[in-house]
């Protein structure tokens, strides 16, 4: 049989990713004033029209970067090769504006959630080139909030701009080969250039060292920690310094870009990585680079944090946008695929949409968890957020990353097989997004990593007090109408909100900080759920019915009773827990004995 002939599979057809959306028109309807939703709508449109055609298309001119170290004449170069797509997917970004958006604030506080919601369209068709956005966005805040004028006129504007040939990257070397994680060890070292003329960027300083994992190293500057003080002062005795990748610091719009040899920054190797393979991530070799001082000396873990509260932010609006887009082909696809000798569509039966019903669940509770947070964000850098709101962003922060992260990778997974055998093939995006996305559960922290920070944040604030308070405060927000049909999840979520309180009680059992967030993130976005069930039903929303149903099964059946159990277990553990679980894994054996065998 040749192929033309017998049974023809037919091909999925996926729809504009904004307006086939079953969540965010309706998130962005209840968190946006109306003229900002408006104006936000038709560009979401059109951008997601964008995104199935131009951005597409240059996706596949995306391909692995290339290094060249050295030339013919045996010259060290280090010329750094990227693709046509790569370069042309972050072209279409800058103009986009998503950097751009939340720093020109046209919408106020509202052009934060803006941004992301353009990138959650996007994220999933960009090659990894929202990794670099992140960082940018990242830099951007940071020099916003200490750069001097003239590292806002010559940096902060360029990474902020809309012009292509203008537009400058940022990168963040923070993770060294004693740790990532834990940057105590840092080896990088900086030297004040003294007796050089003052400049304008900020004090002039040398830095030497190097650097495990560079991905933004086609970037302009980047942002990198370095130690001033003594390296028994551990993470006390760092610096932040704003490094240019390339020297001149300031070139004419489309000049072409120097190579980072020009500020003594060596190339080394690209990394061999699982994912993510067409952004050039790399080892760095810094051996008496340029750079400037931000900020106070010995500040420079707190002065970072800007950076990754935003970076922290575009990793869970990004995993959650890969999910988006496995998600909306297994949706599709069950509308053409038949079974049961041809006569029935997968989308006509039960447990094939009770599967994807599953999944459509988590999905919106995401969603509405990750946007409650950069809803958060747009308000607290614009100064209109109130001292909850303000407290409840720093849980939220690494909790939306960690829950994002974790959540969404088996998710994909599970998207992948509601195609069968088709769902396995390069071709159909799934199967490459998984590798991709999965990094999000690495870079930024892992969930373990995060969870002590989410510690960390209750320990040092009433942050935990502002959270009950504004749970209970939606909790008792119901209308006794729905309050009545909602019971079950209701008394649900107010013995998880005891049990939550409890746990973070100090002294807190060491095993307590992975099960705790878990339950803070089953909890609150939960209650982002209810909230716009509630929207929904007294708005007089079409959907409100669906609304309040994914409320109820999210909370009752999305695992929030798991985690609970989970707290629960751990609290009452006993106190041996932590020496057993080093049995089961290690063994029993003396390792002294064993080592001597
Ligand atoms: C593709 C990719 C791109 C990257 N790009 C960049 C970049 O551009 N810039 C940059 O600075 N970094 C970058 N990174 C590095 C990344 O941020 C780090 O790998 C990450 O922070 C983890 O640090 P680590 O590799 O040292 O792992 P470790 O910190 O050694 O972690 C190893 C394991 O130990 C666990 N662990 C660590 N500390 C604790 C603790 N206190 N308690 C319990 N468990 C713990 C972790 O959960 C993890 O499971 C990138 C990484 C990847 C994979």
């Amino acid at each position: 049989m040749r192929v033309e002939e017998g049974f023809q599979p037919v091909p999925f057809v996926e729809g504009n990713p904004y307006t086939t959306d079953p969540a965010l028109p309706g998130l962005l309807k209840r968190i946006l004033p109306a003229h900002v939703f408006h104006d936000v709508s038709q560009d979401m449109e059109r951008f997601g029209g964008e995104v199935l055609t131009t951005m597409r298309n240059m996706c596949k001119l995306a391909t692995p970067p290339q290094l060249i170290q050295y030339d013919s004449w045996g010259r060290r170069v280090d010329e750094l090769r990227t693709s046509e797509g790569w370069r042309g997917l972050k072209d279409i970004f800058v103009r986009e504006g998503l950097v751009a958006i939340p720093y020109e604030r046209k919408y106020q506080e509202h052009s934060r959630p803006y941004a992301f919601a353009k990138l959650f369209i996007a994220a999933a068709d960009s090659e990894v080139t929202d990794c670099p956005m992140s960082m940018t966005d990242g830099v951007a805040r940071v020099i916003e909030l200490i750069g001097s004028p003239a590292l806002k006129q010559d940096v902060f504007r360029r990474l902020t701009s809309r012009d292509p040939t203008d537009a400058y990257t940022a990168g963040q070397w923070m993770t060294e080969r004693p740790g990532g994680s834990d940057v105590s060890r840092t080896e990088t070292t900086a030297t004040e250039v003294q007796g050089a003329d003052a400049s304008p960027y900020g004090a002039p300083y040398k830095i030497d060292g190097f650097k495990w994992f560079s991905s933004a190293t086609d970037s302009d500057v980047a942002l990198a920690l370095a130690r001033t003080g003594r390296p028994e002062d551990g993470s006390r005795g760092l610096s932040l310094f704003l490094i240019p990748v390339r020297l001149p610091l300031v070139r004419p719009p489309g000049s072409p870009r120097p190579s980072a040899l020009t500020n003594n920054i060596f190339i080394h190797r690209l990394k061999n990585k699982f994912g993510t393979k067409i952004v050039p991530t790399a080892e760095l070799s810094i051996q008496g680079a340029e750079a400037y001082l931000l900020g106070q000396p010995n500040q420079g873990v707190k002065l970072i944090t800007p950076v990754l509260n935003i970076t922290r932010t575009h990793s869970a609006v990004g995993s959650v946008a890969y999910l988006r887009k496995c998600l909306a082909i297994a949706t599709a696809h069950s509308k053409g695929r038949a079974i049961k000798g041809g006569k029935q569509l997968l989308k006509d039966t039960p447990l094939h949409v009770a599967e994807l019903a599953k999944l459509h669940v988590l999905y919106r509770a995401l969603v509405h968890f990750v946007f409650g947070a950069v809803v958060l964000l747009g308000k607290t850098e614009c100064g209109v957020a109130t001292e909850n709101e303000s407290l409840r962003l720093r849980l939220l922060t690494p909790a939306i990353k960690a829950f994002a992260a974790e959540k969404c990778a088996t998710a994909m997974e599970d998207c992948m097989s509601c195609l069968g055998g088709e769902g396995y093939m390069e071709e159909n995006g799934i199967s490459k997004l998984i590798p991709d996305g999965l990094v999000e559960k690495i870079w930024e922290g892992t969930v373990n990593v995060l969870s002590l920070d989410l510690v960390r944040a209750t320990e040092k604030s009433p942050a935990l007090s502002a959270f009950i308070t504004w749970a209970q405060d939606i909790l008792n927000s119901c209308p006794d109408s729905l309050a009545q049909s909602l019971g079950g999840p209701l008394a649900a979520l107010r013995i998880a909100l005891d049990v939550l309180a409890d746990a973070y009680k100090a002294p807190m059992h060491p095993l307590l900080p992975r099960p705790a967030l878990l339950l803070f993130a089953h909890m609150t976005s939960s209650l982002n759920l209810l909230e716009h069930a509630i929207w929904a039903v007294s708005t007089g929303q079409p959907d409100s019915a669906t609304d309040v149903e994914v409320f109820r099964r999210w909370a009752l059946e999305g695992g929030l009773d798991v985690a609970l159990e989970n707290v629960r277990r751990v609290k009452n553990a006993s106190a041996d827990r932590v020496q057993s679980d080093a049995k089961i894994v290690y063994g029993t054996a003396d390792p002294k004995v064993t080592a001597r065998l």
